[in-house]
């Protein structure tokens, strides 16, 4: 079975300075993540963190990273604009698959990857019933209809992002809000999924249906591999097409 590089990169601030959040993820999120990756033997997974040098990315781990899983929240903004460049490239570029977890939706890397903001309205921890809403996606194999999770943020719409090409989950808050819950994207030769499960203080990341969502998602977001090498940049064309079939071929 072919092996997905994963890195999953954590802020690991909140873990850290609040109880109610080292509490729910002890080690940091991050290994959480990890744990529940690592039973997928076709998946070597690593950490990486904000306070690592380099934010636990330098050149040669980002670039041998299939799929990157990134958790952010209090500390968007000590990312540095030199290093989003680079993780936009992988993506475009490269095919780096991207897996945006919960409040990532207000960075500045997500941003960059898809061209807006990413606002959203935010209230209390509450119930809610995550909806699987295209059955046949990949992301979705293996998920009911629906499952409840007993505390999560509040996040509702209006979600301010470009429509995503693919939405395979929606949710319901027992306040009565709603909001896309799992977006997929196409960006370049890489693919960005955003998935809203994950306050810090909520224990989302152990309920098996969020990690099997976000185990699908990391295969579903691997790189693709063209039958052809993907040029950069700008190339000129200065031939015409061979070995291509007449456009309009009619049948009688
Ligand atoms: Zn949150």
């Amino acid at each position: 079975m072919k092996t997905i590089n994963v890195t999953v990169w954590n802020e690991f601030r909140h873990e850290r300075r609040e109880q109610e959040a080292k509490e729910a993820y002890p080690n940091g999120i991050h290994e959480v993540i990890k744990s529940f990756l690592d039973a997928d033997e076709a998946l070597c997974v690593r950490t990486a963190t904000l306070d690592e040098p380099e934010c636990g990315l330098p050149d040669d781990v980002l670039n041998s990273t299939d799929v990157l899983v990134w958790w952010g929240h209090m500390a968007h903004g000590e990312v540095p604009d030199e290093l989003i460049r680079k993780i936009v490239k992988r993506v475009n570029r490269g095919g780096m698959g991207f897996i945006a977890l919960h409040s990532m939706h207000c960075s500045k890397l997500f941003g960059a990857l898809l061209g807006t903001k990413g606002d959203l309205s935010w209230g209390r921890n509450q119930r809610e019933i995550i909806w699987n809403i295209m059955p046949s996606h990949p992301i979705a194999k293996g998920v009911p209809d629906h499952f409840a999770l007993d505390c999560e943020e509040l996040y509702c719409e209006p979600f301010y992002i470009p429509q995503p090409d693919e939405l395979v989950f929606g949710a319901w808050y027992e306040d009565g809000y709603i909001f896309r819950a799992g977006c997929c994207w196409y960006r370049g030769m890489g693919k960005v999924f955003y998935f809203q499960p994950g306050h810090e203080t909520c224990r989302s990341f152990y309920n098996p249906y969020v990690r099997k969502i976000i185990t699908n998602a990391v295969h579903w977001a691997m790189p693709a591999e063209p039958g052809f090498s993907v040029p950069g940049g700008y190339p000129e064309i200065t031939e015409p097409a061979t070995n291509t079939p007449a456009i309009y071929v009619d049948p009688d």
